[in-house]
């Protein structure tokens, strides 16, 4: 397998791996979504709230509020050696929030919760949990925890995890009169028109919709699309959660790990 990092920044990654099939991919991707842990608030003590939301969904708010991991510090809770179902200092990081709308109505950010590790705060300062009005107070104390996206999506640290085949476009230069409607109809401007010949400017933003296949007056059609189906575009965009490096090397650390367990259990009977 080759692997070539095309974009890649703390949020996003974008990689195309070669030499590989769809069975790899779909695991990694799943591996990524649903087994990668990231921290999120999993336990909201309401002491008190006398907004129009109710506890209940204050709740569910803060608990998909991505916030900041530090996966090396903590553990699982049902990993922690703590064994308790309050859990202690190495699976649980206490968060408070105490605002009180004063004098006219306002809105409870995100940014206004405080940590007690402030290594595990908000990605974002500026997300609403609540709007109070005037004399409203909601004071509460929240849990986080390491948890896995399989349990509930809070602990999915992407907000996004494709792939797609890597798209193959030929033009028949003989056939093609460079009219340009192939260039016109792609949503995605993938094609140009330079001079009385079509270019291909932007081949991995093909979505492979074949609309400039359709829309080609040759019979047959002078641009073909096909794609690779051993190579892949994988797209991740992290929640900011985890950066997307670390995402993708725990997720292959973990797929790596699955698949030797599953060697190992494996045996093979011959008659
Ligand atoms: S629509 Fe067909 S003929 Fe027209 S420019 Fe595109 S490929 Fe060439
Ligand atoms: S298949 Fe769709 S996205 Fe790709 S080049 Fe043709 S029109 Fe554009
Ligand atoms: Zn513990």
């Amino acid at each position: 397998m080759e692997v070539e990092v095309i974009e890649k920044d703390d949020t996003n990654i974008r990689l195309l791996i070669r030499e590989t099939d769809t069975a790899y991919m779909n695991a990694l991707r799943r591996m990524i979504i649903s087994e990668v842990p990231c921290m999120a608030i999993d336990e909201v003590v309401m002491i008190e709230n006398s907004s129009v939301l109710q506890d209940e969904m204050i709740a569910h708010r803060l608990g998909l509020i991505p916030l900041k991991t530090d996966l090396d510090s903590y553990n699982l809770p049902e990993e922690c050696p703590c064994k308790s179902e309050f859990g202690c200092n190495l699976c649980r990081v206490p968060l408070a929030l105490d605002v009180e709308a004063e004098n006219e109505t306002r809105t409870v950010y995100s940014g206004e919760m405080t940590s007690e590790n402030p290594d595990v705060v908000p990605v974002s300062d500026r997300i609403p949990i609540v709007k109070l009005a005037k004399e409203q107070r909601l004071r509460l104390e929240a849990y986080a925890r390491l948890g896995k996206g399989k349990k509930h999506a809070k602990w999915q640290p992407v907000s996004m995890c494709a792939y797609k085949f890597l798209p193959q476009i030929k033009i028949d230069s003989k056939r093609c009169d460079a009219c340009g409607k192939c260039v016109e109809i792609c949503p995605k401007e993938v094609l140009a028109k330079s001079g009385d010949k079509i270019e291909v400017r932007d081949l991995m933003a093909c979505t492979l919709c074949q609309d400039c296949v359709d829309v080609c007056p040759q019979e047959p059609s002078a641009i073909e699309i096909s794609w690779d189906k051993n190579t892949f575009i994988l797209n991740i965009e992290s929640t900011g959660a985890l950066p997307s490096k670390r995402i993708m090397t725990e997720a292959l650390k973990m797929l790596d790990g699955q698949l030797k367990e599953f060697r190992k259990k494996l045996k093979v009977k011959r008659k």
